[in-house]
């Protein structure tokens, strides 16, 4: 089987960056391309591969390309255009595959799998769970959706990024596990912010209580690997963005809608989300949501000389 070299890389954001970093590294050939015109100097200023002037000039180029984009309306966009400005599909080969590793919506990525199977390109979809930092050191785990044909073709891409890949089922599988993922993760996030504003304001000190739980049965990711880090540092600087937490709620919300499936506790969190993200300044990190519950009840979880 032939394994594609030349790969179209698209969204060097804050998980884009690292993750094109690696596929140059693992020896792809990468052409890349950003709307933003800084992110795309400063990459092509710091790798070896080809700057693509445009969308259409990158998929004359790629045998795959890979999506790295805020949501799954920006892919299609991107992928099919809008209102018939520069976009992938007239120019990308037959043959070649659509890897779109967005956090997008899992209905948007069927259909749009299915117009590009229209034009003879196959699609996969291929979300990541592990943030900023496993990006950087290629151990993000990745949930591919997709025929195992496609995904065997495309393994060493996958590899050159994550150490864990999962295969989820068919297309759409792999964006569907990660906003359900993420909506387990909100809602872990805010029970714990809540649990341990509650303890501040009996006397607690919030780095006892942190001990206590993380050899407790309350433990989660949040209190594992944020709560230190991001929340009582008062760092809140993650690299995982508030509005692209609160657009995984949502997706996962629509998800269950779709299925009929009464989802109480999560909607709530959604709506939470909503009401930080309504109020928090432009480009809050998700963890700054411990703000907004601090401001609503008036009790912070600095640490004791911090506040
Ligand atoms: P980001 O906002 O840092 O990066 C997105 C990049 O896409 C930006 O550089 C932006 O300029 C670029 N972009 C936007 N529209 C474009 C277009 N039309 N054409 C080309 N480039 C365009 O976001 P991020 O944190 O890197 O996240 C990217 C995706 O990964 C999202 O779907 C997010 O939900 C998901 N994700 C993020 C994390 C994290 O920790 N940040 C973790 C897992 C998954």
């Amino acid at each position: 089987m032939e394994h594609p070299k030349r790969i179209g890389f698209v969204g060097l954001g804050k998980m884009g960056r690292p993750m094109a970093a690696n596929l140059i590294a693992a020896g792809f050939q990468v052409i890349a391309r950003d709307v933003d015109p800084a992110a795309q100097e400063s990459f092509g200023r710091q790798h070896t591969c080809t700057m693509a002037a445009s969308l259409a000039e990158l998929a004359a180029e790629s045998e795959v390309i890979v999506t790295m984009l805020p949501n799954g309306k920006i892919v299609r966009d991107s992928v099919l255009g809008a209102n018939g400005d520069d976009r992938i599909v007239d120019s990308f080969p037959k043959g070649g595959v659509l890897i779109d590793m967005s956090s997008s919506a899992p209905q948007g990525t069927c259909q749009l799998g299915e117009i590009l199977a229209g034009q003879g390109i196959e699609m996969l979809d291929a979300p990541v769970s592990g943030g900023v930092g496993k990006a950087n050191e290629a151990t993000l785990a990745i949930m591919v959706g997709g025929t195992d044909e496609t995904i065997q073709r495309c393994e060493p891409i996958l590899q050159a990024m994550g150490s864990k890949i999962f295969r989820t089922g068919g297309l759409g599988s792999g964006h569907a596990v990660k906003a359900l993922n993420n909506m387990l993760s909100a809602v872990g996030l805010v029970g714990a912010v809540e649990a341990f504003l509650v303890g501040k304001r009996f006397g607690l000190d919030p780095e006892v209580m942190l001990e206590v739980i993380n050899s407790s049965t309350g433990r989660n990711n949040s209190t594992e690997n944020k709560f230190e880090r991001y929340i009582l540092s008062r760092a809140f600087n993650s690299g995982f963005a508030l509005d692209l937490m609160l657009k995984d709620l949502t997706t996962a919300v629509d998800l269950a809608k779709d299925t009929q499936t009464p989802i109480m506790l999560s909607a709530l969190c959604r709506e939470l989300c909503a009401s930080a993200h309504a109020v928090l300044e432009k480009g809050a990190d998700h963890t700054d949501v411990a703000r907004w519950f601090e401001d609503l009840c008036g009790t912070h979880l600095a640490k004791e000389d911090e506040e």
